[in-house]
């Protein structure tokens, strides 16, 4: 029997309607083994972001409401789903939430990116417990399965890197089983744990990511990720009226238009697929019969219409020595030094001889940390309000088109690319 990858996001179970149209997805998939991976429930993260702050800042109020409130959310859920009989799901998921709120009063460590991982996580354990619970119930029979016993990581809180050699044995030894008597496994996506046993997390968004790597261990046939788009197109509908679905593309494309920040797959998702040849399909979860973007291993997809991607609220920086040194490699290399130490993640780099520019989104940097560490031997510039546009397979008629009105602050262009840091003129 073959087996499949398929990962639902956040919006495939934002409501309990969303919740029975993904049993009904996996209902019309009867042939296969699945692995079923899960997120949390519509925007349950960014709530459980704002209660790990409450807690960390000791703010009992907040954290109160905050957790009230998304208990109620899940409850309402449930009471759409499930009999009040249906006892053991109701216990599950008010045990989670009751272990949440004694977090405020239990003593904290000294490192939040620790504490955020305990807390964030559970948005998918609790989802997933809905999710096999209802399955379940509608005789899809289905394992739930603990992702924070399966994927083994670093202690890089908030964004783990995967111990792949771990990793492999524990789903070996662990998950692949189910299979000999039942069809679909259930578990959380977003999730891992250290050797020490402590839960991490993955990076915003890394349940797609952890579809990948179930897939390249259990040697998968291919990953569905179940969207509200349908499939991967070539802009953000937010921005274009005209979008253009692509059906097919290669792994090296869906890699570059991912890295470039197109938010319709994490960029780590694609690598270990492209390493095994496992094609990976973007479908809607509103339509699923329809074909969606195939990505998969082909010379021959990408003559390909121009995509765009954009990214507002960016920050650039400007660095310049101090002392009379040109930025060279010596420099480079302690500037990016300091920069890995801060967590900055930068969207595009170009250096003059007396001067080093990054451009990072606005709300991922704390700027004034950034100017405190880098002032005492470099004088630092910053330039806000800014966009970036990535275009792949441009022309100059694009350019044009989404240029008008907008002062270019920089531009890089290679031969598949181009990227342009412009201003709103009415900002400027
Ligand atoms: N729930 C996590 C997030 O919202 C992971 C994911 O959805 O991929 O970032
Ligand atoms: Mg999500």
């Amino acid at each position: 029997m073959g087996m499949e990858v398929f990962k639902f996001g956040g919006a495939s179970v934002k409501d309990a309607d969303a919740v029975k149209n993904v049993a009904q997805i996996l209902a019309m998939y009867g042939e296969n083994n699945l692995i079923v991976v899960v997120s949390a429930m519509g925007k349950t993260t960014n709530a459980l972001e704002r209660i790990a702050m409450a807690c960390w800042n000791g703010d009992t109020q907040l954290f109160r409401n905050e957790v009230n409130e998304l208990e109620q959310f899940h409850l309402t859920i449930m009471n759409d789903l499930f009999d009040a009989s249906n006892e053991m799901i109701y216990n599950q998921v008010k045990n989670e939430f009751r272990l949440l709120s004694l977090k405020i009063e239990q003593p904290r460590s000294d490192n939040f990116d620790f504490e955020y991982d305990q807390i964030v996580s559970l948005g998918e354990i609790i989802s997933t417990r809905i999710i096999a619970a209802y399955l379940n119930q509608q005789q899809l029979l289905a394992v739930w399965e603990d992702a924070r016993r399966l994927i083994r990581t670093d202690n890089t809180y908030r964004e783990g890197s995967v111990d792949w050699q771990k990793t492999d044995a524990l789903i070996k030894e662990r998950m692949l089983p189910h299979f000999e008597k039942n069809r679909i496994v259930v578990t959380q996506g977003f999730l891992g744990h250290t050797a020490e046993g402590f839960t991490t997390t993955l990076g915003r968004e890394g349940s797609d990511y952890t579809a990948g790597i179930l897939a390249f261990i259990s040697d998968a046939d291919d990953v569905t990720i179940w969207k509200d788009v349908p499939g991967m197109l070539n802009a953000d509908p937010k921005w274009f009226d005209n979008t253009i679905k692509l059906d097919k593309i290669s792994f090296k494309e869906a890699i570059e238009l991912s890295y470039y920040g197109a938010s319709v797959i994490h960029p780590k998702t694609v690598k270990p697929l492209q390493n095994k040849g496992i094609p990976l399909y973007v479908k809607s979860f509103l339509n699923p019969s329809e074909e969606g973007t195939v990505i998969q291993e082909s010379p021959d997809f990408d003559h390909l219409v121009p995509s765009f991607i954009f990214k507002m609220d960016q920050l650039l920086i400007s660095v310049m020595p101090k002392d009379f040194s040109f930025i060279v490699e010596k420099s480079l290399s302690s500037i990016f030094n300091t920069l890995d130490k801060l967590g900055v993640k930068i969207n595009v780099m170009q250096n003059s001889a007396l001067s080093f520019s990054l451009l990072v989104d606005r709300k991922k940097v704390d700027l004034e940390k950034v100017i405190a560490v880098f002032s005492d031997d470099f004088k630092v510039k910053y330039n806000e309000d800014l966009e970036l546009v990535t275009i792949r397979h441009y022309d100059q008629a694009t350019i044009d088109r989404v240029t008008v009105g907008k002062e270019i602050i920089l531009e890089q262009k290679t031969r598949e690319t181009v990227r342009i840091v412009m201003k709103d003129q009415s900002l400027s």
